[in-house]
């Protein structure tokens, strides 16, 4: 059976839980995940839609989206974030502080060009992002 991960926002209004496996896991540096989450990086887990799923307080969620590549989910509530859809790329990033039992195993950084905390743990530093998800696949040193 699938591993399953349990989640919820900060006050406990929203609860998700996500099954299986990422489709892919690192940390985004990105200006816009950093103003957004108001933290240096932004710690994200890929995952295919029908893994996740909003088991209680689907109408309390807020969305928001700045660009149509991310809408980006909070609670109502409380303001904690959930996760944000990419529907694009048909994937959702479900933040792995969201969900505290899964393992954080990061693959990557992605938009390394806008960090402002550099992190030097041998992972591959993608300038923007992988040439598969439209990017250039530019890799930059630590
Ligand atoms: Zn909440
Ligand atoms: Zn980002």
């Amino acid at each position: 059976m699938d591993q399953t991960y349990q989640g919820s926002c900060f006050c406990g209004a929203v609860e998700l839980v996500v099954t299986g496996e990422p489709v892919a896991a690192g940390y985004c540096h990105c200006a816009s995940c950093r103003s957004w989450a108001a933290a240096p990086v932004n710690a994200f887990s890929l995952w295919k839609p029908e893994s996740v799923q909003i088991t209680k307080g689907e109408d309390n969620m807020g969305v928001y989206h700045k660009t149509p590549k991310s809408y980006r989910k909070f609670c109502k509530t409380c303001g904690g974030h959930l996760l944000t859809d990419h529907p694009a790329w048909g994937l959702i990033d479900v933040y792995a502080a969201t969900i505290p039992t899964y393992r954080h195993q990061p693959q990557l950084h992605v938009h390394y060009q806008e960090t402002v905390l550099h992190i030097k743990d041998g992972l591959p530093k993608m300038k923007d992002i992988p040439k598969e998800m439209g990017g250039s696949g530019e890799t930059l040193p630590e």
